[in-house]
């Protein structure tokens, strides 16, 4: 089977991909714009740690044309042998941050097999090359950092998305703070909250991820996300998110040595989100470079006329979801967002 490198970021006929982690958070995005792309696309799934909502994902996928192929990159022999028998030329994988070094073991299967053209590792968060959190994220990155060397020592092609942070409001103590509404009681704002950020909706972490991972301009290099329409302090959020819920609240300050304290505290993945936290909006880890150098791109650079969804519309989209709860106060008046609903929503604190 060849195919041909795509330039434009198009789906190239003969795309098979192998996608590692479609049930977890980040995985589910790529898998849908893999499947929306028209790709081949094939869904690794380990079959022992099955629950209802993974099933639901596992099913709806299958239904949309993916081909469910079971086993775990733990195991080298197995993934070789879907490799070979799927033609796979481009694999992604999504693993979660305690799993990053099964990794060491997939990249050695790829590397036996030698026909896969593209291997986009777990990255899509901050250059980990160039980000230094405090612990204990730097044991996440320095992990990271040890799947790239072995990429780049095994000289297979790569690409690794860095995406910055997914649009929602940044929680820093919630790994997946997509999946919770920005607050309705108060505002944790980090430090001045003057520090800006990139902000990138999930659907488009996976659109963007597909149009890269084929793509000849994007191999072997760093592709930064760096949307201008997305690029705010949480001060701004705050604002942008009173607008949407018709109301101001109350913003309590969160200072750097909260965040440094809720790191040291080392609980995971709790820590492991306040040590990130504070290296974006207390050191300004997505700013402090420019994307200029020989192995690196930003994403609007190549597809320019790809839009981003809008945090605006992102927020809306949220402020919907409370509508949408017809949530009635308990004189039977029905309540409106701009109620107080924390405690009625019973919002989870924490995704793992
Ligand atoms: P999740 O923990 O939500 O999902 C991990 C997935 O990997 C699951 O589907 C799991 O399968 C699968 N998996 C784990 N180990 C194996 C294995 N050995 N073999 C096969 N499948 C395996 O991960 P996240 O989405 O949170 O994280 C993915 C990446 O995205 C990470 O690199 C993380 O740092 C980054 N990230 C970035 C964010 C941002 O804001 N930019 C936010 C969150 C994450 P199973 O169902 O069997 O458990």
């Amino acid at each position: 089977m060849t195919v041909s490198p795509s330039q434009n970021g198009q789906a190239e006929k003969g795309s098979r991909v192998l996608i590692i982690g479609a049930t977890g958070f980040i995985g589910q995005f790529i898998t849908q714009a893999s499947l929306a792309s028209g790709r081949s696309t094939y869904v690794l799934c380990r079959p022992a740690a099955r629950c209802p909502s993974k099933e639901k994902a596992i099913k709806a996928f299958e239904d949309q044309g993916a081909t469910i192929v079971y086993g775990s990159i733990t195991e080298q022999e197995c993934v070789e042998k879907i490799l070979k028998e799927h033609e796979i030329n481009t694999v992604i994988s999504a693993v979660g941050g305690g799993n990053l070094l099964d990794q060491l073991v997939l990249i050695r299967a790829i590397k036996a097999v030698g026909t896969v053209k593209r291997f986009l590792p777990s990255e899509f968060g901050h250059d980990v090359d160039r980000a230094e959190p405090v612990e204990p994220g730097l044991t996440m990155y320095n992990e990271k950092r040890r799947v790239r060397r072995l990429i780049e020592e095994c000289e297979i092609p790569f690409t690794y998305i860095c995406c910055n942070s997914i649009a929602s409001w940044p929680y820093y103590d919630n790994k997946h703070p997509a999946e919770v509404l920005p607050p309705l009681d108060r505002f944790q704002i980090y430090g001045d909250g003057s520090v800006k950020a990139y902000f990138v909706a999930g659907p488009d972490i996976g659109k963007f991820t597909m149009k890269a991972a084929d793509d000849s301009r994007t191999l072997n290099k760093s592709v930064h996300f760096r949307p201008t329409c997305n690029f705010l302090n949480i001060n701004e959020l705050a604002s942008l998110w009173e607008k949407k819920i018709g109301r101001t609240l109350p913003r309590v300050t969160v200072s750097e040595g909260d965040l440094l304290a809720a790191a040291e505290e080392n609980i995971i993945p709790q820590s492991v989100v306040a040590s990130f936290t504070h290296d974006i909006f207390i050191k300004g880890c997505q700013i402090n470079f420019s994307v200029d150098g020989p192995n690196e791109i930003e994403v609007s650079e190549l597809y320019p006329d790809e839009p981003f969804q809008t945090l605006d519309e992102c927020f809306k989209e949220f402020a919907d979801k409370i509508e949408d709860k017809h949530l009635v106060a308990p004189d039977g008046e029905k309540m409106s967002a701009t109620h107080h609903l924390v405690e009625v929503l019973n919002i989870p604190k924490l995704c793992a």
